[in-house]
């Protein structure tokens, strides 16, 4: 994506009024923000020493979508998982703290698997929810049927999620793990 400013293609991010902004032709308020939302990610997402925050899908690119995240993420005091687990479904990670599967993959999974992200609690450190955020309404008794071989896991959909404004949010918990 093209910066608004210089309308080359040198990263940058979108702010909510002037849009796509690159590094270089930010303005001071402009960067200080980026620069305090980083800093308030610090032990919410994962970073790197060269990429800095690792924002999720949405966030990488959108202002707006980062503050979302992070507020979330402090309100249900979660944290991303920095785990590298292999479980395509996050369902056996979330379920059991590990996939064994040989072969777990997305196959197979209900439409409402998009966006997904995988939380762990800040308190305990240990999985909390996958997260998904699709577009459209979600049904939560398919949600519920789904989840009928997990008998720990607990679902709840709502309205809440940070990736955009018109999706759900469809939680898949572990709050046996809460504490
Ligand atoms: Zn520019
Ligand atoms: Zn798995």
């Amino acid at each position: 994506m093209n910066c608004v400013w210089c309308h080359k293609p040198r990263g940058g991010v979108i702010f909510p009024v002037d849009g796509h902004v690159c590094p270089r032709c930010q303005d001071p308020r402009q960067r200080e923000w980026v620069r305090e939302l980083d800093q308030a990610a610090h032990g919410v997402l994962r970073s790197t020493q060269r990429d800095g925050i690792l924002w999720p899908y949405g966030a990488n690119i959108e202002m707006e979508t980062r503050a979302a995240l992070l507020q979330w993420a402090e309100s249900y005091g979660l944290k991303m998982s920095g785990s590298r687990t292999r479980c395509g479904t996050g369902l056996h990670w979330l379920d059991k703290g590990q996939c064994n599967w040989q072969r777990c993959s997305r196959d197979g999974l209900p439409d409402f698997f998009d966006h997904t992200s995988l939380w762990k609690y800040r308190k305990t450190g240990k999985p909390a929810l996958v997260l998904n955020q699709p577009y459209g309404d979600v049904d939560p008794r398919r949600v519920d049927a789904f989840l009928s071989e997990y008998p720990r896991l607990t679902s709840e959909v709502k309205q809440d999620g940070w990736y955009a404004y018109t999706t759900t949010a469809v939680y898949i918990w572990n709050r046996t793990n809460a504490a």
